[in-house]
């Protein structure tokens, strides 16, 4: 089981889909950045006006696509959905730009990953709404300008730290999105699971909630494969005596960390005594990158209480010798 990632079969892509929230009222968590939004979104329909670009940043499964589609849902409006990396030429951008109607939203995942030269092409139609297109070919080649309709690019990144000034410059609104609480985890497994049709208890849905590594997608992951242990171990209801039983052969870790929060963990103790450790030296001895470790994981980590920043690196906690079965050494130099 890798409830982080995104690969579904075509029928849990679907049951994906009907959990998602479709509009602001239906969206639990991140308090703050809904009601700006809200108020974004009632001024530019007072308007009749197309909502400034908007990015959101924040760790995967948080809630950045869904509050995309919402947008486009409240401003009444269509919306086109691609990724950076799909984006491969400008002629590819110019096609979705052209078929815009007007105040639609355009949504790009991972826009940190544009190429430069899709980005710079991206500049003059999210400021001008125009663009440089390139007729006919040969001899006769030249570039016409055309006027797009005034349209919303939402962007979507884990790695802030790895756009560009120049693209981040040119979002109006701009928000971070944040872990969820467990009781905001349980509000919204409840809500997934009437929405599947399958009861569950309260000391249920909390146990499952805390094993999610306060992400709602981890959380309807979870969730699917504790029900699927409900209909075929249990009666079809999901009590904690299953949940916990599920989530024990799942092998689910109990704070809900994943491989690779364990290994940073195992990482900083193991090799380099609890730290302190700087971030690079760490990205190294585990082979990812540092900004990565930095956006994606770290944040979790820190939120949790398993590591300190401290001026002279990363340290772990107490907690994390706890979690992981070690036992503290003696720390250098007191
Ligand atoms: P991201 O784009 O940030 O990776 P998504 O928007 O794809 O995350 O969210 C992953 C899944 O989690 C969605 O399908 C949706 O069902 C669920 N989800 C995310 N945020 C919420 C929320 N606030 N309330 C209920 N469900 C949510």
């Amino acid at each position: 089981l890798d409830p982080t990632n995104d690969n579904f079969s075509p029928d849990e892509f679907d049951v994906e889909k009907k959990l998602r929230p479709l509009s602001f009222d239906d969206f639990t968590g991140q308090d703050q950045v809904l009601e700006n939004l809200q108020i974004f979104v009632q001024a530019a329909n007072l308007r009749t006006e197309a909502l400034d670009h908007t990015l959101f940043h924040g760790p995967p499964g948080l809630g950045k696509t869904t509050l995309a589609n919402i947008l486009a849902n409240e401003l009444g409006v269509g919306i086109k959905i691609t990724s950076g990396p799909v984006l491969d030429k400008p002629g590819d951008l110019a096609g979705l730009l052209t078929n815009l109607e007007e105040r639609d939203v355009l949504f790009i995942d991972e826009i940190h990953r544009l190429s430069p030269i899709v980005e710079e092409y991206l500049y003059s139609a999210m400021e001008d709404f125009k663009i440089d297109i390139m007729i006919e070919s040969g001899p006769n080649a030249r570039t016409v300008q055309i006027h797009l309709n005034a349209f919303t690019l939402v962007g979507a990144t884990t790695r802030s730290g790895l756009l560009t000034s120049p693209m981040r410059a040119r979002f109006g609104i701009q928000s971070r999105l944040q872990y969820y609480n467990t009781d905001l985890l349980t509000t919204i497994i409840q809500r997934s699971a009437n929405i599947l049709g399958v009861p569950i208890s309260m000391e249920a849905a909390i146990e499952i909630a805390g094993r999610s590594r306060g992400t709602p997608r981890i959380a309807n992951a979870l969730l699917r494969r504790v029900r699927d242990f409900a209909q075929i171990k249990g009666n079809g209801s999901i009590d904690i005596k299953i949940a916990k039983y599920a989530l024990e052969a799942l092998n689910v870790d109990a704070h809900g960390l994943d491989d690779m929060d364990n290994k940073i963990l195992a990482t900083i103790i193991d090799k380099f005594k609890g730290g302190p450790v700087g971030i690079t030296t760490i990205a190294t001895a585990v082979s990812e990158s540092p900004e990565t470790i930095e956006e994606v994981y770290e944040p979790f980590l820190i939120q949790q209480g398993f590591i300190m920043r401290t001026p002279r690196g990363r340290e772990v906690t107490e907690e994390a010798y706890k979690h992981l079965g070690r036992v503290k050494g003696p720390t250098q130099g007191g």
